[in-house]
């Protein structure tokens, strides 16, 4: 270690910074190779309608099973590829498998999560349009999800691009609703398709009446603001049932299904009694 060949106290953390610096610079290496030669797969989440009993929508996932290290969070990945640059390409494979895929099923909406530096691109729209001109996939088949994050700073492109999303009738929808500092205004200042509830909300009303007062309060002005509601990380059947009670539009959460491979989606679609605990790869599909 470092005191012991002789070098000062800081040389160690010297040396471990810089080791962390070339685990993530390899680890970004791989990441891009993983984007170019198809090393990503997505995982599709379905989303049920009010009734509990309908999926129309599915919400994608990106997936990175590593060669050596084996799968690899999004929570981790998603945040190296924005700080590396690596973010528009990812987003362009995952849209464009996303658009592919939604062939696969037929009337479900298509989710796929969209990041605040891919949504700033000036080209974002184009690329939306593009990709689904490519896959001849009528717009209303897709929606995208963006945090409150991307509304940091500069309104006006912003808005310019949510309105011309609008428009050619992709839907947007504002994704963990409730977990940063949205105000109200906001909610009005930008026209958001969809809301998306934050899941703490839910797993904070077992035993919280302050979480459920709040959660029925978020659907109904989502309501109000004309917007198709969606709650995530429904967890149980009590949560599932309080839901459905107030009306929410749409639920998703693995008391319903994890997300999965897109072959297992096409099985969990034809036959809903799917367990919970289905493995979420299906192995030996070429994604
Ligand atoms: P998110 O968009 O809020 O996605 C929902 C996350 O909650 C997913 O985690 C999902 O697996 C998890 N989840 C769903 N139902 C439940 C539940 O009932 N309980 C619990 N505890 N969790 C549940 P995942 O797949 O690990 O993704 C994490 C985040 O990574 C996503 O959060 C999203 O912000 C980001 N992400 C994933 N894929 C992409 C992508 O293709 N592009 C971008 N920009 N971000 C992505
Ligand atoms: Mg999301
Ligand atoms: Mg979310
Ligand atoms: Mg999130």
């Amino acid at each position: 270690d470092a005191k012991a060949n002789g070098r000062g106290r800081w040389s160690f953390f010297d040396s471990s910074m810089q080791e962390q610096v070339l685990a993530k610079d390899k680890l970004s290496r791989e990441l891009r190779k993983a984007i170019d030669v198809d090393g990503l797969s997505l995982a599709y989440q379905p989303q049920t309608d009010t009734s509990g009993k309908t999926i129309v929508a599915v919400e994608a996932l990106a997936r990175w099973n590593h060669p050596e290290l084996g799968p690899i969070s999004p929570v981790t990945f998603i945040p190296l590829a924005e700080e590396t640059g690596l973010i528009n390409d990812l987003g362009i494979w995952v849209l464009n498998q996303a658009c592919k895929n939604a062939h696969r099923w037929p009337d479900i909406v298509v989710s796929v999560n969209v990041s605040p530096t891919q949504f700033k691109h000036p080209r974002f729209v184009e690329t939306i349009l593009e990709t689904l001109d490519h896959h001849k996939l009528p717009p209303s088949r897709l929606e995208i999800e963006v945090t409150e994050s991307v509304f940091a700073g500069q309104d006006k492109p912003i808005l310019n691009a949510l309105k011309r999303l609008k428009d050619l009738g992709v839907k947007v929808a504002l994704d963990d609703f409730g977990a940063g500092y949205s105000s109200l205004s906001f909610l009005r200042k930008f026209p958001f398709d969809t809301l998306k509830i934050d899941r703490n909300f839910l797993s904070a009303m077992d035993d919280d009446q302050g979480a459920k007062a709040i959660l029925a309060t978020i659907i109904s002005l989502g309501k109000a603001l004309g917007m198709t509601v969606v709650a995530e990380g429904v967890e149980t059947a009590e949560q599932m049932s309080f839901l459905t009670g107030l009306g929410c539009h749409r639920m998703q959460g693995f008391y319903i299904a994890r997300p999965m491979e897109g072959c297992l989606l096409e099985e969990f679609l034809a036959d809903m009694s799917f367990s919970a605990n289905m493995p979420e790869t299906c192995g030996s599909e070429a994604q």
